[in-house]
């Protein structure tokens, strides 16, 4: 009989709130069960019982027929479960081969056999067309290559079920596609797995069912040819009607001069021949995939990339824009896809993250920048962006979710007056729910006369807030689409499928 693993009735508090209320889970031999939700929603809760990182309040786990109350790590891998989990569970000291044979290294009358350790590196590092050399010491990769070191890990033991906890976060867009084709191997090869993310184009490229988890429930469960992306977000996010589709189109004036216009722009090889206004008033998005050239095109209207050919004006006039300093004296804010390194200080309150852009015109009122100030500058705009948070101009940073960090950052620029916003992947790592609120500040902004860029790799990201859109590919513009004929269809067909 092929393996199955069943969670019947799952339950589990922590510090006496229930987070998961009663959850089935099938996962089954040869098919891949995509697990979606919202932060919080208990995915990584729910796959951790199953791994036997956490023990269930209630409910059972039937294993090819066999019923546990409560699994511990070491009963579940015997079952044949491996879990790639959002936080690292690897050696950072110790090599890549060593990690691959990190509990079972292969040994011969008390010897280790290193001979042994480095050929099962190479041939699963081969097989999964992973290009790392098995003697590097893992603390030193990337992010994402450590990930598929881990992969590479949980797959060399032969597992029956693997999960995978949002693996694709930390990969290169080339690393996840390497990922899914190895996906789709162990599921002919009769793996079940089990595969969280937050992002639904991952959902029809990689999963046989979909189930959706709102507040600790079950929401949906189908097969993903017989469910659409609507249907899955609507489970997410639990309200209808108005979460998906086209903004309303705009009513009101645009500005007559663009704030923003490069004429036949090109840089360094990575994008040419770029023509595109962005006027008060529109928000105007440039979709292009990884390595398009749309990012880089974002960069040079904040200083931190020099055109070589073609020209950018801003408000009508040339622009040089040869430091991010100069590109804020021109008005314009900016919000990087990397949030963590570009922009946000981490460890800071919002207050200071709102106010750290304007202290040169704080100060031209002759103030001192107290703390005062500060909490005033984010109080200004708490409640105009709807930040969620303590209400605390002392919060830290850190602790406000993705979507509400990121319109900090925006308050930041609104703060400093600018009159252009750029938007490098705004809403990545952000939740649907959170997204839907930035679209909405993003439309408002427009509606009072700030010209908005956005720039992203997500059509969805890009039908859903754009009046106009840009299609970047292969650094070359493929088309330009307006109002309604800004379509997910379209899009793709025109990035090239
Ligand atoms: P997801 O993976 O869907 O984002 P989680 O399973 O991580 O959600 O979290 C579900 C809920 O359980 C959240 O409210 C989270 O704060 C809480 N939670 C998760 N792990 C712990 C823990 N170790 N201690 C206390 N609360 C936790
Ligand atoms: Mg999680």
């Amino acid at each position: 009989m092929a393996f199955s693993f069943e969670a019947r009735q799952i339950r589990k508090s922590f510090g006496g709130v229930e987070v998961l209320h009663g959850v089935d889970l099938d996962a089954t031999a040869g098919s891949v069960l995509a697990l979606l939700g919202e932060n919080g929603a208990g995915k990584s809760t729910l796959v951790k019982i199953m791994a036997g990182d956490y023990q269930a309040d209630s409910g059972e786990m039937i294993v090819d027929g066999t019923t546990h109350q409560t699994l511990n790590p070491r009963q579940a891998r015997a079952l044949g479960v491996a879990i790639i989990s959002q936080e690292f569970q690897d050696a950072p000291t110790l090599s890549v081969a060593e990690n691959i044979s990190l509990g079972r290294l292969p040994s011969q009358a008390g010897m280790v056999r290193w001979g042994a350790v480095r050929k099962r590196a190479v041939a699963i590092l081969d097989e999964l067309e992973i290009d790392i050399d098995p003697s590097a010491v893992v603390g030193a990769l990337r992010i994402g290559e450590r990930q598929l070191v881990e992969i590479a890990r949980s797959l060399s033991s032969s597992a029956r079920l693997l999960i995978l906890d949002e693996p694709t976060a930390a990969l290169s867009h080339h690393e996840a596609e390497v990922l899914f084709g190895f996906i789709r191997k162990l599921r002919t090869q009769g793996v079940a797995i089990v595969y969280i993310t937050h992002r639904l184009d991952e959902v029809g490229l990689i999963a046989d069912r979909v189930q959706v988890l709102r507040d600790g429930s079950t929401a949906l469960v189908a097969d993903v040819a017989e469910t659409d992306r609507v249907t899955m977000i609507e489970a997410m996010i639990g309200r209808r009607g108005d979460a998906f589709g086209r903004p309303d189109p705009a009513t009101h004036e645009l500005g007559s001069r663009p704030a923003l216009s490069w004429h036949g722009a090109g840089a360094d090889g990575r994008f040419q021949d770029v023509a595109l206004d962005v006027r008060p008033g529109e928000v105007v998005a440039v979709y292009g995939k990884l390595g398009s050239g749309a990012m880089e095109l974002a960069e040079t209207a904040f200083g931190l990339r020099p055109l070589d050919s073609g020209r950018l004006e801003v408000n009508g006039q040339m622009a040089q824009l040869g430091t991010p300093v100069e590109a804020v004296q021109r008005g314009i804010g900016f919000l990087p896809a990397e949030r963590k390194t570009g922009g946000a200080l981490m460890v800071r309150s919002v207050a200071e993250n709102t106010a750290i852009a304007s202290w040169p015109l704080l100060a031209r009122f002759r103030q001192w920048i107290t703390a005062r100030i500060e909490a005033g500058a984010y109080l200004r705009w708490h409640d105009r962006l709807s930040i969620r948070s303590l209400n605390d101009p002392r919060q830290i940073m850190r602790t406000l979710s993705g979507g509400n960090q990121q319109k900090v950052l925006l308050a930041r620029w609104l703060e400093r007056r600018s009159q252009v916003m750029v938007l490098v992947e705004p809403t990545r790592g952000v939740d649907v729910g959170a997204r839907q609120d930035i679209y909405q500040v993003l439309r408002e902004l427009a509606e009072s006369g700030i010209a908005v860029l956005v720039v992203t790799s997500d059509y969805e990201e890009a039908v859903q807030v754009a009046d106009r859109c840009l299609v970047i590919s292969k650094g070359k513009p493929v088309t330009e689409l307006a109002g309604d004929a800004i379509t997910m269809s379209r899009l793709l067909e025109a990035s090239g499928g």
